[in-house]
């Protein structure tokens, strides 16, 4: 963070924001906001280069044709790599989630290259689709209470030696792959399948983004009663019989 402000980068709202993903910037935006900081927000669209000097990236999730374009510009582009070495920190939901990683299966069927900040692999499901509320339990390292979203995807992803999982579901599919793990972390770099939006519905996962943007091991306090209630409700709701 340079200037005393937060540089908030929303990637390619063009393309990847089928599932009210501009909520999560939103509440990044909101939550720095309630702490004073001064937040600059960028929404970088697909035909616009991503500016490295950035603190905190978000990119969100999308159909398969977007999300093959995406990768495409993403690839070419280069500035998200450049901005993760130089220690931003990005946060990506679903088709995003999928684009980090190494690879994943495009709309034609094909194995189309992610730019590798994840250390993850998707694939095609051959299941059905992994659609519904997922309730889970986030890495204890991280400190953070249950996660709650929901999911909507086809891919399925392994995750390789250096990701750790985001969390571990009690209700739902999460990556996929009948290990019950959620989502992928390293140091700077975030991928979950939730959507909800995400940050909204788990806001103290925006507060984190913001302590390692600002490398701080806390943050002034906020009243968060009305996303605990709406938590409440999202893990009552999932324990009702079908
Ligand atoms: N197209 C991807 C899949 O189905 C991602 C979908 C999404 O972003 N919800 O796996």
């Amino acid at each position: 963070m340079s200037d005393n402000q937060l540089r908030v980068v929303w990637i390619y709202p063009d393309l990847l924001s089928t599932y009210g993903d501009q909520g999560n910037v939103l509440v990044v935006q909101r939550r720095a906001q309630q702490r004073g900081l001064d937040v600059a927000r960028l929404d970088v669209r697909s035909d616009q280069a991503i500016p490295t000097s950035g603190d905190i990236y978000l990119i969100g999730g999308g159909e398969d044709r977007p999300q093959r374009l995406a990768a495409e510009r993403l690839r070419r582009d280069g500035g998200l790599t450049r901005a993760v070495e130089n220690g931003a920190i990005v946060f990506s939901v679903c088709a995003g989630y999928q684009i980090l990683g190494h690879e994943f299966i495009n709309d034609l069927g094909q194995r189309e290259p992610g730019l590798g900040l994840l250390d993850v692999v998707s694939v095609r499901g051959e299941g059905a689709r992994c659609v519904g509320d997922v309730l889970g339990d986030i890495d204890p390292r991280l400190g953070l209470p249950p996660l709650t979203g929901f999911e909507n995807h086809q891919g399925v992803t392994h995750l390789g030696p250096t990701a750790r999982p985001l969390a571990n579901v009690r209700f739902g599919n999460g990556n996929g792959t009948g290990d019950g793990t959620e989502g992928a972390y390293n140091d700077t770099v975030f991928g979950t399948y939730m959507h909800g939006p995400v940050l909204a519905r788990n806001p103290l996962i925006a507060d984190l983004l913001l302590k390692l943007a600002l490398d701080v091991n806390a943050l002034p306090p906020t009243d968060d009663r009305w996303y605990e209630a709406l938590r409440n409700e999202r893990i009552a709701a999932a324990q009702q019989p079908a």
